[in-house]
């Protein structure tokens, strides 16, 4: 399969690494958003949050938050985004699940997406087809 990040996992592609363990490696976006912009990925390929095991997930997400703390002094950031795009329609252009780190600093820029509003009793319907697939998923968990 032709991946990038599994490229970069495996030391065939280059890449500026900040961070490596044995199930882990963190490096720099080439197409950052703010300097210091880092990807987290793990070196198993995974297409996304979705799919990559719990267990991984978990230590994945310690990984980044040790991460965040890291690049936001060593840069002295004021803040910084950690996201995850899902989908192409999220935005996903490299489907092999990773987090951003992007070190933000005071009135950099915005990046928010656009809101809309709920009309009348419309958030009510969203909280139920929400809540009641949280229900199900409960039961699954529970075994
Ligand atoms: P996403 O759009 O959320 O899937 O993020 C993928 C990110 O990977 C983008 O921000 C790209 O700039 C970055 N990217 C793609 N190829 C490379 C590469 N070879 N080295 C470092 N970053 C890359
Ligand atoms: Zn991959």
């Amino acid at each position: 399969m032709d991946c990038i990040f599994c490229e970069i996992a495996e030391k065939s592609s280059e890449a500026e690494i900040v961070f490596e363990n044995d199930k882990f490696v963190a490096f720099l976006d080439i197409n950052p958003v703010n300097y210091g912009h880092t990807l987290v990925i793990p070196k198993t390929h995974y297409d996304n949050f979705l799919t990559i095991p719990a267990e991984d997930l978990v230590a994945m997400t310690k990984l980044t938050q040790y991460l965040a703390g890291v690049v936001k002094r060593a840069l002295k950031a004021d803040g910084f985004n950690i996201i995850s795009n899902n989908g192409n329609s999220a935005g996903q252009s490299v489907f092999h699940f990773h987090y951003h780190i992007i070190p933000r600093y005071e009135n950099d820029f915005h990046m928010r997406p656009r809101t809309i509003e709920y009309k009348n009793t419309e958030i009510e319907i969203y909280r139920e087809k929400i809540k009641e697939a949280v229900t199900k998923y409960e039961g699954i968990l529970n075994g």
